[in-house]
């Protein structure tokens, strides 16, 4: 099975190799298999690729946005026609079971159609002074950089991409080292779209890339898709020039589920919430808390459920779930899982590596459930980033919504309940920038997405990602004459 792309990097409108960069090999984590090879960037693809950028970026923020968003929105089309072809590739680089990344390119379409209709209609506003008046500008930032994590490559890559051009700016992408592929294969999309040369580049590379791109004195904005860790070292490195952000990080987010919550429903959430792209999503509620009334009926119900997921082919449409994205991850999460039981948690299923046929060396772990869990323990405050779920009790909604707030994390959390007062009573409590009632992990274009506390700054899709990829100017306009003390 081979993906490999004409070159590492997408600059200016076209392919680029340079093969002093480190190798770098793409890995399909179902099989193990090397897919592609390509090559980390070196300064001086990451000077080309910003030197493009700065070029084309003036005369783009001179169209008209309704002409930028033309543009984004027949990338669109491009996306949808291709997303047989775009799905496969994903999974090959992410190993995400096919059933799901064939919802990926119509996500990022979305995207592209969203802010490409959108930003012919976010104006500035007209201010009346009592004569005089004012009016405020909303301009681009300039060249702004992206940098994505694996688990969902050309979502990230689009929900950047798209906001950042049609506000009249110029993007440099990064992708995730591990998952380098669909970004390239978008940058064609943009070209034959009829996006103009230096708008949207790739360059590959590890976290050493990712430092230049986001400390060059020619950076507007730096918007990181990742964990903590490398959200606040990217802060700082930006702060330090006084860098718009935008950081959409790592969570550990509650579900709660109420006694009188309807019950097939919540167990559906959890596991959407747990085993969706093989639980590597950064908005998981992984902290799932269940009302002492209803306990039984939902373990019950989610084991049944759960030890009937299909996992193994990613390719095959029948596939539940795929492999995890690379062996430190696999190793990672398997370590939580003994943890958890050394630890005192109880396993209710799961916690293997599942024996697949001609799969010998792909990256599968068992969907997990820990139960009797206490908030104390590690599976239940870090974020493990895999297929592993821990179940906690509780009695009292004061209770669980004080245990739900003690993470430092604040990214998403969940309700399922059917009392209307304590659902949006219980939602307005949790400290979570991204929250969901009687569902779990919807996220459409149209709201706001990201997190409070350590889980990021600044929002994705919506007009409020329009924003962030913009900067006001207030203009005072005299109508009389300049009023003068001396
Ligand atoms: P990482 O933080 O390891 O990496 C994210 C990206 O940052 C990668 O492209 C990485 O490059 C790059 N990077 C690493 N170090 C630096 C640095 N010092 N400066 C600039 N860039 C750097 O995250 P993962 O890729 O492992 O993704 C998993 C994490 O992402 C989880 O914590 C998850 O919760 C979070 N996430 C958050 C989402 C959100 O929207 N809030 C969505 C998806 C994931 P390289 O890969 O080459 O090291």
């Amino acid at each position: 099975m081979k993906a490999q792309p004409s070159a590492s990097h997408y600059i200016n409108g076209a392919y680029v190799e340079d093969d002093h960069g480190q190798s770098l090999e793409v890995i399909y984590p179902a099989t193990g298999e090397i897919i592609a090879h390509l090559h980390s960037a070196t300064p001086n693809i990451v000077e080309r690729a910003i030197g493009a950028a700065c070029a084309a970026q003036e005369k783009w923020a001179k169209l008209k946005p309704v002409e930028r968003g033309r543009i984004l929105r027949r990338a669109a089309d491009i996306l949808r026609e291709r997303h047989a072809q775009l799905a496969r590739l994903e999974t090959l680089d992410t190993g995400r079971v096919i059933q799901e990344t064939l919802a990926d390119p119509a996500v990022a379409a979305n995207a592209m159609e969203f802010f490409g209709g959108a930003v012919a209609c976010f104006y500035g506003d007209y201010v009346d002074l009592g004569g005089p008046f004012g009016y405020v500008r909303r301009e681009p930032l300039g060249v702004c950089v992206g940098i994505g994590a694996w688990n969902f490559p050309i979502q990230i890559t689009a929900m950047k991409a798209a906001p950042a051009l049609a506000m009249g700016n110029a993007i440099v992408f990064k992708p995730s080292e591990n998952t380098p592929l669909s970004a390239l294969a978008l940058a064609e999309i943009f070209t034959e779209a009829g996006l103009p040369d230096g708008l949207f580049n790739v360059v590959q590379g590890f976290g050493d890339v990712g430092e230049a791109l986001v400390s060059h004195e020619m950076v507007a904005k730096i918007s990181v898709t990742g964990s903590v860790s490398t959200g606040r070292r990217a802060s700082g490195l930006a702060a330090s020039k006084l860098k718009h952000i935008t950081m959409e990080l790592g969570g550990k987010s509650p579900l709660i589920v109420f006694d009188d919550a309807d019950v097939k429903n919540a167990v559906a959430g959890a596991m959407m919430a747990n085993f969706y792209a093989n639980g590597q999503v950064c908005s998981n509620g992984t902290r799932v808390f269940v009302q002492d009334g209803v306990r039984e009926r939902f373990l019950e119900q989610l084991t049944e459920r759960t030890k009937k997921v299909r996992i193994g082919d990613p390719l095959d449409p029948e596939t539940q779930m795929g492999p995890l994205i690379n062996k430190a991850q696999h190793r990672k999460v398997l370590g939580y899982i003994e943890t958890g039981k050394a630890e005192g948690a109880t396993l209710l299923c799961g916690g293997g590596i599942p024996r697949l046929q001609g799969f010998d060396c792909g990256l599968f772990v068992e969907p997990t459930i820990f139960a009797d869990a206490k908030d104390s323990m590690t599976i239940a405050r870090e974020e493990i980033f895999g297929p592993v779920m821990t179940v906690l009790s509780f009695r009292h909604e004061d209770d669980v919504i004080r245990r739900a707030n003690d993470t430092e994390f604040g990214l998403a959390a969940g309700v399922f309940t059917c009392d209307l007062s304590r659902a949006h009573r219980v939602i307005a409590e949790l400290q979570a920038g991204t929250c969901w009632i009687n569902t779990y992990n919807r996220s459409p274009v149209e709201l706001p997405f990201g997190g409070h506390k350590q889980s990021g700054i600044g929002r994705e899709n919506a007009l409020a990602a329009l924003s962030h990829y913009s900067q006001l100017k207030s203009v005072y306009v005299e109508t009389g004459n300049v009023v003068n003390p001396f």
